[in-house]
């Protein structure tokens, strides 16, 4: 997904910014403008977009959907998963697994040896059997997505151009 962010900068302002470059006085959001939603309907936002989402105003959470507020008009996402624990067996949401027991172990890993006895994790990348993660697990809306999404062969390019002004940038 690729989204532009349009500020509005005040007549005379001129960016300040702290020691670690940091902008001190950001500019407020005008909006956000939809650039194309990606080659798939099923979309990942990290926790820290969102929280920056929510405190901006520009993102909003209600009734199992996250609406992003941009033009030309908002995107309506069904929220599969929210941040946390999952059990990569069952999917089950696993609210506390990171909590440690007595036995050194957690409570994720219980409920893998109690619930998937002598299961290998389908999830190579997860040998615990139990993954967290943090972001927005999220699915477009189907007739959104279709009229917004990626050209694959348009979206490899645009990557392609991000890598190279990146570098650019590293070198001056
Ligand atoms: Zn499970």
């Amino acid at each position: 997904m690729l989204l532009k962010r349009y500020f509005n900068k005040p007549e005379g302002c001129e960016p300040r910014r702290d020691t670690r470059g940091r902008l001190v006085n950001p500019p407020p959001l005008d909006r956000i403008e939809v650039l194309h939603t990606g080659v798939s309907a099923d979309q990942h936002i990290s926790t820290r977009v969102v929280d920056a989402g929510l405190a901006e105003g520009w993102i909003s959470i209600g009734q199992g959907k996250l609406t992003l507020h941009a033009k030309p008009e908002a995107l309506v996402f069904t929220i599969k998963r929210l941040p946390g624990y999952y059990c990569c067996h069952c999917g089950a949401a696993l609210a506390d697994a990171g909590q440690v027991l007595a036995d050194g172990s957690t409570k994720g890993l219980a409920h893998v040896r109690e619930e998937h006895p002598n299961a290998t994790s389908p999830d190579p990348g997860n040998p615990s059997g139990y993954e967290r993660i943090n972001h927005y697990d999220l699915v477009l809306d189907a007739k959104q997505h279709k009229r917004y999404k990626a050209d694959p062969k348009q979206a490899a390019l645009m990557m392609s151009e991000a890598r190279r002004q990146l570098r650019a940038k590293g070198g001056a």
